[in-house]
Order: C-alpha cells, then sequence, then structure tokens
C-alpha cells in the first residue's frame, strides 16, 4: 500500500522525537533529564481547570458553535488583544483553533498556493517548513551570519520575490529566545511598506519577557501592517495549557473567514468545554501568569549563568520565551560527532541529558534547552553537560 507523495517528504518533529526516546530510555530505568520539550513544568492554574470542569458539568459537551469559536471565547480573546497588544478586532476577525499550531496550519492553507514564497528567518520553529511544504509554499529561510538572529532589513530586501506570499516573524522566538525592539521592527515594516505580503506574526510568547524587555505587537505598528498581518497566540506557554490545545489568532476578517471554512471541514474546532477554560484563562486573574513568568526568570539566569561558564559553549543572553539556545559547535571534533543532531543523540544516550539539536530550527551549530524545567533539574543537567565534556577532553 503507497502512501501519498505529500506525507513522503514530510519531515518527523525533531522536538517529538527527542522526547520520545528520552522516554523510552526513562522507561527502561534511567534517570533522563529531559531539557527538550516546550512546555511549562506547571499544572494548569486552578481557577482555568474549574472553569473546564464546570463547562463539563453543564453539559458543553456536543460540537461548538460556530466552530470558529465561540462567541464568549472569541470575546474573551479580543479582550487579550486590546489589553495586551493593543490591538483592536471584531468577533469575524478572531478565530479559535487547537493549538496556536491549527491556526498557523490553517493560514498557510488558505494563503498558499504551489510555487508561492514565505520568508523564514532561522532559527524558525520546527514545523514552520513541514506547514509551509504542505500548503505547496516554499520556505526561504533566511540566516544571519554569526549568532545575532534577528532578522534585518537588508536580508528581507534581499530575500523578497515577486513570489514571496508570506514573511513569518516570530519574537518572542522559540528557541532563539531573542525579541524586536520596536525600532528594529519599524524598520522591517519600512521595506514591506506597499508589498502586497502578508506577515504571520506568531506572538505565542509574548508575555515571557524579561530583564523588563517590552513585547511589541506586529500588527500594532501601524494601520498597514494591522491590515496585512494575522497574529497568532495561545494559552498553551503562558498559562501551562499545552495539552488543551488551545489557540488563537486574529486578523483581516476574509482571511480568518477563509480559516474558518477549513476548519470547518477539518478538525471542526477545538474542544467546546476547553474553551471556558480560555475564557478563565484570558478574563481570569492575571497573577498566574506573572509567578510562571517570574520562576522562568530565575530559571534563565541560572541556565544561562551555567552554560556560559562552560568552555566551548557560548549563549546569547535569552530575552523572552524558555529557551537557551547554545551554540556548541566549538566541542565537535573534541566529542566526536559531525553535527547538532549527532551531539544531542550522543549527550542522551552517555549523560542522559535531552536536548533538542539545532538542525531541526535551521541552526546546526546549537542545541535548545528549555529551562521550563525545576532549578534541580537545570543544575543536574549543567553538572552532567559539563561532565561529559570535560571526559571527552580528556579522553
Ligand atoms: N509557534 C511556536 C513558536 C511554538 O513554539 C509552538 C509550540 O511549541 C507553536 C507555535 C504551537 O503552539 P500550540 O502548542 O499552541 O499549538
Amino acid at each position: 500500500m503507497k502512501l501519498s507523495r505529500r506525507l513522503e517528504t514530510l519531515g518527523v518533529s525533531a522536538t517529538l522525537e527527542v522526547t520520545r526516546r528520552a522516554s523510552e530510555l526513562k522507561a527502561q530505568g534511567a534517570d533522563v533529564i529531559a531539557l527538550s520539550a516546550g512546555q511549562p513544568d506547571f499544572k494548569t492554574p486552578e481557577h482555568i481547570r474549574q472553569a473546564a470542569k464546570k463547562a463539563l458539568d453543564d453539559g458543553h459537551t456536543g460540537y461548538a458553535v460556530p466552530a470558529s469559536g465561540l462567541d464568549v471565547a472569541k470575546d474573551a480573546v479580543r479582550q487579550k488583544f486590546r489589553r495586551e497588544n493593543h490591538l483592536d478586532y471584531e468577533r469575524a476577525q478572531i478565530i479559535v483553533t487547537v493549538g496556536a499550531k491549527e491556526a498557523l496550519f490553517l493560514a498557510f492553507m488558505s494563503v498558499l498556493d504551489e510555487g508561492h514564497e514565505v520568508i523564514l528567518p532561522a532559527p524558525y520553529w520546527v514545523s514552520f517548513p513541514e506547514q509551509i511544504k504542505l500548503a505547496g509554499g516554499q520556505a526561504v529561510v533566511v540566516r544571519n551570519p554569526g549568532d545575532d538572529f534577528r532578522l534585518t532589513p537588508q536580508h528581507l530586501t534581499r530575500a523578497l520575490t515577486g513570489r514571496t506570499r508570506i514573511v513569518v516573524l516570530n519574537y518572542p522566538n522559540n528557541p532563539g529566545g531573542f525579541t524586536y525592539s520596536e525600532d528594529q521592527l519599524l524598520a522591517l515594516s519600512d521595506v514591506l511598506k506597499g508589498k502586497d505580503v502578508w506577515v504571520f506574526a506568531d506572538e505565542l510568547y509574548d508575555r515571557l519577557t524579561y530583564d523588563g524587555t517590552k513585547h511589541i505587537s506586529w500588527a500594532s505598528l501601524s494601520t498597514e501592517t494591522y491590515q496585512k498581518t494575522i497574529t497568532f497566540g495561545a494559552t498553551s506557554k503562558t498559562f501551562a495549557m499545552t495539552g488543551w490545545r488551545m489557540g488563537f489568532a486574529g486578523g483581516p476578517p476574509e482571511l480568518i473567514a477563509a480559516m474558518a471554512k477549513l476548519q470547518g471541514q477539518s478538525s471542526s474546532g477545538a474542544a467546546h468545554f476547553n474553551q471556558y477554560g480560555l475564557v478563565a484563562a484570558l478574563t481570569g486573574d492575571q497573577g498566574c501568569v506573572e509567578h510562571m513568568r517570574a520562576a522562568f526568570d530565575r530559571r534563565r539566569h541560572l541556565m544561562y549563568d551555567g552554560l556560559s561558564s562552560i568552555p566551548g559553549l557560548t549563549c546569547s543572553e535569552p530575552k523572552g520565551a524558555f529557551y537557551c539556545f547554545p551554540n556548541v559547535s566549538a566541542t565537535y571534533e573534541k566529542v566526536k560527532v559531525r553535527n547538532s543532531i549527532d551531539f544531542a543523540q550522543k549527550l542522551l544516550e552517555q549523560a542522559h541529558v535531552a536536548v533538542v539539536p539545532g538542525a531541526a530550527f535551521g541552526c546546526d551549530d546549537h542545541v535548545r534547552l528549555s529551562y521550563a524545567v525545576s532549578e534541580d533539574n537545570i543544575q543536574e543537567a549543567l553538572r552532567r553537560l559539563r561532565t561529559w565534556l570535560d571526559k571527552a577532553q580528556n579522553q
């Protein structure tokens, strides 16, 4: 039996693959520290869980109507966008989705035709190239030389062609941990002025910034960016709700309507009772977000300081999200590996620390470590990494 050509060229999610191997080793009794998963180790806050439990008890277990999101959920998303992103959207400009992943997939499918190009700055979130490919588009990966990964106006100008349909911007960035200042964003928006190009602004980590870094939404820069942007969000990372599969997007009504049409023929929308959890998260007490952010901030210092003190590793200080993305390529010869995939595999097998190879994000000199884990685990993982590298050096 044959599979479609579409599937034959589809890559497997590298983060899921590392997590799978780490679980396998754990099941065999190994004491594995997983820094590979992109999710908080916190429980979803109590008031959010209660809201979904109540919705179940109240019988909200049928199809959600409309499939694109309950009115009450769309209104909660509108409130969030207005309060935190200075973006005013009507209901018809909002869609509620099965995680941000579905929103992004629907949007690529709604905009791209065969041969269209999507400018994708590296490092990028692992699913972007695959979703673009599935939608018939071609990812044009742009990568700054050096380790300041931010897209520059020069690189953007050079990458634009008559076939460019979309520019993807993800900040705070997974896996890079960097974000953009307002001036940097404005300089990029100047390049796109008057061009018939969408911006997909993945701002999932908008509330997880550090050292007073302010998040500025791309769509809020000007009337033009507002009209040509779709802004993606989710409660996954900020409210420790990855398993709830709750995402959303805001943008021009015609694009949202196209996405809703596709959603109606594919998933039929996000789970009905979970949408009450989304409402509780976005409209309830926001103290839980700050509580988790402060914990991530402490762990960020611990991990960044630790990595910076290991010879051979260089790491930019993350200003957002919850990842460190050190350049480990100076150690490759020493640990007898050729690339980040071998590095991550060897580290997992020999030192039982799971990290994600940078190759999955378009940067083979790096690996990604999540600091959304306990301080004890960060400390122990760093100790193992240092010992493993020392040993390799003395062999
Ligand atoms: N975009 C980025 C940058 C992410 O890091 C992730 C999840 O890791 C997603 C989108 C997908 O989010 P969700 O779990 O809400 O589908």
